[in-house]
């Protein structure tokens, strides 16, 4: 069966390329993409309701994967949360979002805690899977680096001193909370493919 990712995040597929060995596929590569409305309360619904709506669409030859992710802020009551993608409107970009968390940080103060979560969600003709990641660490009221995407370049994992954005991609690969679900959705993925 093939891997689709349901994902059109350049900066996600990227990741995801490198972390899984085998051949896995932009959905955007196999299909026209469609609007998929994330309407769900929750990462683990929206990934579902991403993966599903795929995996109908391409039929039972498909393992579909999708990874719903973002950060909350504890102090600004878990914002942006399931809304990372669209905190500062919808037809907002990754720069936009990022400067509006950093003001919204800045008027409270220069550094919190915060923490990333990555919903991995899995549809197949054997059924559907959710896993969770998390990456724990400090938002900043400033931007800086220039690796990585979104709210990288004010986010500081705990044991650092630098910036996602600043740190070098190899140690994102280690600590990410994308990395964190892969490592539990990959034995799932490997059954699936084995059946
Ligand atoms: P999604 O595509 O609906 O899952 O949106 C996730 C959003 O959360 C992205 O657009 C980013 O703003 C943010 N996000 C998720 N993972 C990361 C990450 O690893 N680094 C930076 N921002 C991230």
């Amino acid at each position: 069966m093939k891997l689709v990712l349901a994902s059109g995040n350049k900066g996600k597929i990227r990741e995801f390329k490198q972390l899984l060995d085998g051949e896995i596929l932009a959905f955007g590569e196999v299909i026209e993409p469609f609007e998929i409305v994330e309407d769900a309360d929750s990462f683990a619904g929206n990934a579902l309701l991403k993966a599903r709506a795929i995996y109908e669409r391409l039929g039972d030859e498909y393992i579909v994967i999708s990874d719903d992710s973002g950060i909350s802020v504890p102090l600004l009551g878990g914002e942006p949360g399931i809304y990372s993608a669209r905190y500062a409107g919808v037809e907002a970009d990754a720069k936009k979002n990022l400067y509006k968390l950093i003001d919204e940080i800045g008027k409270l103060t220069d550094k919190t805690p915060s923490y990333y979560t990555a919903a991995i969600a899995i549809a197949s003709r054997y059924g559907e899977y959710v896993v969770h990641g998390w990456m724990h660490g400090d938002a900043i009221a400033s931007a800086r680096g220039d690796k990585g995407f979104g709210y990288d370049p004010m986010f500081i994992p705990t044991g650092y001193e630098q910036t996602l954005a600043e740190l070098d991609d190899e140690v994102k690969g280690e600590i990410s909370h994308r990395v964190q679900a892969l490592a539990l959705a990959k034995p799932i993925i490997d059954m699936l493919q084995k059946k």
